[in-house]
């Protein structure tokens, strides 16, 4: 069977709806599908339309001939964050679907809304949560009926199977980086020959804005000898000098991370990471180890100015647990990125003021005030059903933000004066400056123009 796997593209630098901006990251979720097919015989490819700037069309003209297309709406470094703009991602199922007869939809929003995505896609099926193993069912030519975590047209309308089991990590094949313009594949602020690496999937903390579904239950981990032949032949064999590990939680798993940087300590491959976890799953000991192999930027959720503000999204840490943490961070000279979210039902005019505040006493490298979207499936999006004095922004499927005290013309301001607040700076910018990596610079200041303006 000939497969082809898309990720289609769907904005340019930023979305309007939700400042999303676009990250030319690696679908590592397909590489690992492709790979499985192929193990199975299939003649496989995989459109990166999102890497390669492609129009619907030519993202469809890439596909004709194909028995099958998977086509992923949020690829895996998108699962938690999925844009809320569903029109480019519609525009390239349409045009996909003039070609070719079979089409099968994955990612987060048809695993929180599947019947409405397979209605709107008018795909044969749409697959819920962790994609590899649907994919590999379809392509046996299983019927749909028997394949678990799908949403198929039944004879009566749709069905929604039940869930699979999760994706065993270690059985994963390595990915099909062959299979991919790995030249296009960057960072801004880690550089390029870019590449993301996953050890673990879930997390098990519950905040309320935070949307899982799409990893399944519980966290899962594959073990340090698969991840490291991974690393090892995307460096030596794909030219990888920079990488994400993508968990949603890295340090959570101390030991394994433990084990992971002495390999890569005593390995010595030429290879600068970064990672994204929790302020209170980090210590002086971990943190100088990941320096040492090679870690040089940490992602870390902040959320919030106040402790009653963090109780309120259930992030489950207080503001002293996180200035801890940034403490041993800024030791260990790894450079750090904060979330902020702006927008939540209960935040009022000083709670943004306590972000602002809150951000520069903390003073990240890179701070991101990220408006607090509803994504269906998460508790914020119960809370606004629930709430007579709470509406969604707009009546998408996506909303774009919570509206109550404020509207969404409120949060943007908002945002954007935080924004202009810590980046504007002259302090701010003298510190980059006598950092002296212009090149980076150049990028995050065209980044950051696009965020305050979208
Ligand atoms: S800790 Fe992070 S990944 Fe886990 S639920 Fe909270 S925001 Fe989501």
């Amino acid at each position: 069977m000939k497969a082809v796997l898309v990720n289609p593209f769907q904005i340019r630098l930023v979305g309007k709806k939700g400042r999303i901006y676009n990250r030319t990251w690696t679908p590592l979720d397909l590489a690992t599908s492709a790979s499985i097919l192929r193990a199975e015989g299939h003649d496989v490819s995989i459109v990166d339309a999102n890497a390669e700037q492609l129009t619907s069309e030519a993202t469809a003209d890439r596909c004709a001939g194909a028995d099958i297309v998977f086509i992923t709406s949020t690829s895996l470094d998108r699962w938690q964050c999925p844009h809320l703009d569903l029109v480019p991602f519609l525009e390239t199922t349409e045009a996909i679907r003039r070609k070719v007869s079979r089409l099968v939809v994955m990612g987060s929003h048809g695993t929180v809304l599947p019947v409405e995505i397979l209605k709107q896609t008018q795909a044969e099926a749409v697959v819920q949560g962790e994609p590899e193993g649907a994919i590999q069912e379809i392509a046996k030519g299983a019927l749909l009926s028997a394949v678990a975590g799908v949403t198929w047209n039944g004879p009566d309308g749709p069905v929604s199977n039940p869930p699979g089991k999760g994706v065993r990590m270690d059985e994963l094949p390595l990915p099909a980086l062959d299979l991919l313009p790995m030249h296009l594949y960057e960072y801004e602020v880690m550089g390029n020959a870019f590449t993301l690496f996953e050890m673990s999937r879930g997390c098990a903390s519950e905040c309320t804005f935070c949307l899982l579904d799409t990893y399944g239950n519980g966290v899962r981990k594959q073990s340090v000898d698969r991840l490291t032949r991974e690393i090892e032949v995307a460096v030596t064999q794909f030219g990888v000098r920079t990488a994400y590990f993508i968990d949603l939680e890295f340090t959570v798993l101390r030991k394994q991370v433990m084990e992971l940087c002495d390999w890569l300590i005593e390995r010595k491959l030429p290879l600068t990471w970064c990672c994204q976890t929790r302020f209170d799953l980090v210590d002086a000991e971990v943190l100088e180890k990941m320096k040492r192999a090679g870690c040089t930027l940490i992602h870390f959720g902040v959320e919030a100015g106040s402790d009653r503000m963090l109780s309120k999204v259930n992030k489950g840490i207080t503001m002293d647990a996180i200035r801890r943490g940034m403490a041993l961070t800024k030791e260990s000279g790894i450079r750090s990125a904060c979330f902020f979210m702006i927008g939540f039902p209960e935040s009022t005019q000083e709670d943004m003021v306590d972000i602002e505040e809150f951000a520069k006493e903390l003073a990240p490298d890179y701070p991101l005030f990220h408006i607090a979207a509803p994504y269906p499936g998460t508790e914020l999006h119960e809370q606004v059903k629930k709430d007579p004095s709470l509406r969604f922004s707009d009546d998408s499927l996506f909303p774009e933000a919570v509206e109550g005290r404020f509207s969404l013309a409120d949060w943007k301001r908002m945002t954007r004066r935080a924004y202009i607040h810590y980046y504007a700076r002259p302090s701010y910018v003298a510190g980059r400056l006598i950092k002296g990596d212009f090149r980076s610079l150049w990028r995050q200041a065209k980044l950051f123009y696009n965020l305050v303006t979208a």
